[in-house]
């Protein structure tokens, strides 16, 4: 019902005239199918697509023998569509993904033409799309999570419309675009020259030429400094670069700018002596000043708003950006993605942990060990001994491809799939670290990408080859093995991450360097654990922070900073601040997806649970190979589904919880 309230109060046409033409002509019994039908058309429907009447009329499908072959057919040549444009985009970008020699002019652009970028609105445009909105019923994310019986064939219909939930004019999905692009562009030129960044006595702590973009890099120093003699004062000071940033205080001037010194304690700016500065610094920068940035930060998170609400009206199913990050995107309502988050967040396993921490560390907690990373085992064998190993193994991509019938037996699988899948996964030598891409046709195969230096393959190259090698298979059984191709993949990229990453952890069992000792796996839970609690309180803020913009979307962008300091202040202090101390610290605001890639980052702690949960199941049988086997043939389904026929619960913060405890006892 829900769903047709809405369709009804998108479309502005009144479709009652046709509906009861269409009623007339195919009798009463079509009457649900027709209303349904015709309100799905019309809700998309533009002046320019002609006579929706007519179009109607000529298209309505009533034999169910018709219904089931014309579904069979869009099934079979959407198999052929996704899958060549697939194979059109890879050939084109060979050259940069692969190391096959020197680049030319032509390739990076060869590299950024999409040949399905406009696949949908072509799909419109030619009434194809119309065409399965008029005949197959879209379906709300709570039909879908309720649909226990539905067959297989409902499932892969539910997937065809759902193609078609949306119809973003051009315009529209170009302001999207640009917004996107233009807070890409902010972030990554947002950039702190550390020499530069004194610390509360006004020393620098910092060495020459290390420049640190915002986030990521800052956090990855924070974490780095655990190592070092003296780390604590440098991980304080990138705590206070960071809450400047949140609040804005940040100085314009001590952005990307290596002339001037910077005390983020006392917010002072002043010229940087001569012989400090980096001769690679920036041409163009600011004078010296104490200015702050105005407000730039959330002046781009709301122009990503305003575009994305801009696409609100033609989205009838999920009519806001977060509609449309939960039941679209990660098909999990936000009330249970929230409730999964607090589940971690409130456990009363995090003080335990964080005594852990304390032991370690020698002293009381403090914000900056909200991303603490003492938990990384040091590995038994030293890198250069596993390169030399890995080296003398493959010294070609081929010879990685070679063994991967041999390795895939190490993982439990049959002598005949792992031959049935070594035959399918097609081994390229990768310019970059190593990806696996999916095929989307069968007689298509999946691509494992893998970086080989002059020398062979180093134990980096074969660590990433082998996490990559678990997406193959992934990709292989979840389209190959797959009843309906409309359901090929997985719910979403968290699942096959998760399989990637159980592969992953056997690397130096198949080298045949035996398991992982007790303690260092302890360790690994410990660390997921901990992982999984500090990005659970960034996504609940995320999430906050994009309600308030629809809540008030008049704000000025002072405003939505003060909102947003406010959301992450009071989401410190419910729970970091008893563990951590730092009351009031903004910190929490700090990650660059919030304003680059908007409700985005409740998937990260989705992904951790979800791989406890498929390697606790994996662990219980013992067997990787047909535990993955049977999990990936299962397509995607809803995210629950998916769980539920893999270990036969929904998705669920358990199985981490009960790793952390476990690892705790120990
Ligand atoms: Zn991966």
């Amino acid at each position: 019902m829900l769903l047709l309230t809405l369709v009804l109060a998108a479309g502005p046409m009144n479709t009652k005239p046709i509906e009861d033409e269409l009623v007339k002509k195919f009798g009463e019994a079509q009457r649900v199918r027709v209303e349904r039908g015709v309100r799905q058309v019309a809700a998309l429907w533009r002046k320019d697509d002609g006579d929706l009447a007519a179009f109607a009329k000529d298209n309505f499908l009533v034999e169910p023998k018709e219904l089931d072959d014309t579904f069979a057919r869009f099934e079979a040549n959407f198999e052929q569509l996704d899958g060549h444009l697939l194979e059109i985009g890879r050939e084109l970008q060979k050259p940069t993904a692969l190391d096959l020699g020197p680049l030319l002019k032509v390739d990076p652009y060869f590299a950024e033409f999409d040949p399905s970028a406009h696949l949908i609105e072509d799909l419109f445009n030619t009434k194809l799309g119309f065409v399965v909105l008029l005949n197959y019923p879209l379906t709300t994310l709570e039909q879908r999570l309720a649909a226990k019986d539905w067959s297989r064939a409902q499932w892969a219909q539910a997937r065809l419309a759902g193609r078609f939930a949306r119809r973003v004019p051009a315009e529209v999905q170009q302001q999207i675009t640009s917004a996107q692009a233009a807070a890409d562009l902010y972030i990554a030129e947002y950039n702190l020259w550390m020499h530069h960044v004194l610390s509360e006595k006004g020393e620098r702590l910092f060495p020459r030429g290390k420049r640190l973009i915002s986030h990521w890099n800052l956090r990855d120093e924070l974490k780095a400094n655990y190592a070092d003699q003296g780390g604590l004062e440098k991980q304080r000071t990138l705590i206070k670069v960071m809450e400047r940033i949140v609040t804005q205080s940040i100085p314009a001037a001590v952005i990307n700018n290596p002339t001037v010194d910077w005390n983020p304690f006392a917010n002072t700016v002043v010229a940087a002596a001569a012989g400090t500065i980096e001769d690679d610094a920036p041409k163009k920068v600011l004078p010296p000043s104490t200015k702050p940035e105005p407000e730039v930060r959330y002046k781009k998170l709301q122009a990503n708003w305003a575009s994305q609400k801009k696409a609100d009206p033609f989205s009838p199913t999920a009519p806001t950006a977060i509609d449309r990050a939960f039941s679209l995107g990660a098909e999990m309502p936000e009330a249970r993605v929230k409730e999964l988050l607090e589940s971690v967040l409130e456990s009363p396993l995090v003080p335990q942990v964080a005594a852990q921490i304390e032991k370690k560390t020698g002293r009381k907690l403090e914000p900056t060990d909200l991303w603490f990373n003492g938990f990384l085992p040091r590995g038994a064998i030293a890198e250069p001994e596993l390169d030399a190993k890995v080296r003398a193994k493959y010294p070609s991509a081929q010879a990685f491809a070679k063994d991967i019938p041999r390795i895939l037996q190490g993982l439990g699988f049959p002598a005949d799939r792992a031959k049935y899948l070594s035959e399918r996964i097609l081994v390229d030598p990768s310019r970059g670290a190593g990806h696996a891409l999916q095929a989307a046709r069968r007689g298509d195969f999946p691509h494992l990408r893998t970086r080989v230096e002059k020398e062979g393959m180093n134990y980096k190259g074969y660590n990433i080859a082998v996490h990559e090698l678990g997406h193959n298979v992934e990709q292989v059984f979840s389209l190959y093995d797959i009843d309906h191709t409309l359901l090929a993949g997985v719910p979403n990229t968290a699942f096959t991450e998760a399989i990637a990453f159980v592969f992953q952890a056997k690397d130096l069992e198949l080298l045949g360097l035996g398991k992982p000792d007790a303690e260092s796996e302890r360790l690994r839970v410990l660390n997921d654990f901990w992982m999984t609690w500090e990005i659970a309180g960034v996504a609940l803020v995320d999430i906050e922070v994009w309600h308030w913009m629809y809540d008030h979307p008049k704000a000025t962008p002072a405003q939505l900073r003060d909102a947003t300091v406010e959301i992450s202040k009071r989401t410190w202090n419910k729970y970091y601040a008893p563990v951590l101390g730092g009351k009031d610290t903004p910190l929490l605001g700090i990650y660059s997806h919030m304003i680059s890639y908007p409700m985005y980052l409740f998937n990260y702690p989705l992904g951790h649970l979800i791989a406890f949960q498929i390697e606790e199941q994996v662990k219980k049988t013992g067997k990787i190979g047909p535990e993955i086997e049977r999990m990936a043939k299962f397509g995607a389904v809803t995210p629950d589904a998916w769980m539920v026929n893999a270990s036969g619960e929904p998705v669920s913060s358990g199985p981490l919880l009960r790793a952390t405890e476990a690892a705790l006892k120990k």
